[in-house]
């Protein structure tokens, strides 16, 4: 399948889980996750209309994204991946938003390399909720804290919460992941009300639908959307 097919591929799924669902198609953005995949493949995914893209590595994002960005000014980038200290810097002139803000003390790095910035760089709190590898915070205490101190930097811009579901088949699981996500975003909404909590971002090329009918807000999808297909 040619990229511009699996891209309207992927938007026919998106609507046909909204209507499923009863969720207004509006409200759920795509993302296309360029990690591993070369410059010539993203333009296609432009060309169909993407504008939202996900990479894993800083370094990586600066090879690619930096010329891409310069064609493409209306480009918005996150990463998705985890951030090391000494890439803050690199990442924070990079990306329009980190959705991978996994402890407090990567918080006080990224407020403090964006004091200068003229807009907010965009934050999303990653919540652990079952995937192997244990990333992101724990339990809902330390999203507190976490929100306290993402409040408190000028340069930081919160808008929600992001989490991986577990590579499993079984789907009672992966939706519990979405639900445990779903809770803490409206316990955290209720304790900071003032805060912005439009965006959970879940979802990736297994298990977006799902996602949608648990009612994520931005589905991360990689191998759907930039894989042969097969036949
Ligand atoms: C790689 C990755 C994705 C995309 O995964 P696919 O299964 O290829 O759609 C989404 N989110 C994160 C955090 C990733 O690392």
């Amino acid at each position: 399948m040619a990229i511009i097919d699996a891209v309207e591929r992927i938007r026919e799924r998106i609507g046909e889980a909204c209507n499923r669902s009863g969720r207004n198609r509006a409200e759920i953005q795509l993302m296309g996750v360029s990690k591993f995949q070369g410059i010539e493949q993203i333009e296609k995914v432009w060309q169909a209309g993407i504008r939202l893209f996900g990479e894993s590595r800083v370094q990586e994002g600066v090879e690619k994204f930096t010329p891409f960005k310069q064609r493409h000014p209306e480009t918005e980038l996150h990463l998705i991946g985890s951030l090391q200290r000494n890439k803050v810097k690199a990442a924070v002139s990079l990306f329009e938003g980190i959705q991978s803000v996994d402890r407090e003390a990567l918080i006080t790095e990224l407020g403090n390399w964006t004091r200068q910035r003229d807009r907010p760089l965009g934050i999303l709190l990653e919540f652990h909720t079952g995937e192997e590898t244990k990333r992101g915070f724990s339990d809902e205490e330390q999203l507190y804290r976490a929100t306290e101190k993402v409040l408190s930097y000028p340069g930081l811009v919160l808008r929600g919460l992001m989490t991986m579901a577990p590579y499993t088949d079984e789907e009672a699981r992966i939706r519990a992941a979405f639900r445990s996500l779903v809770s803490a975003r409206d316990k955290l909404a209720s304790r900071f009300p003032s805060g912005d909590w439009s965006c959970l971002s879940m979802g990736m090329s297994q298990d977006f639908e799902i996602a949608i009918e648990e009612g994520s807000t931005l589905i991360r999808i990689g191998t759907a959307l930039f894989e042969e297909q097969g036949p």
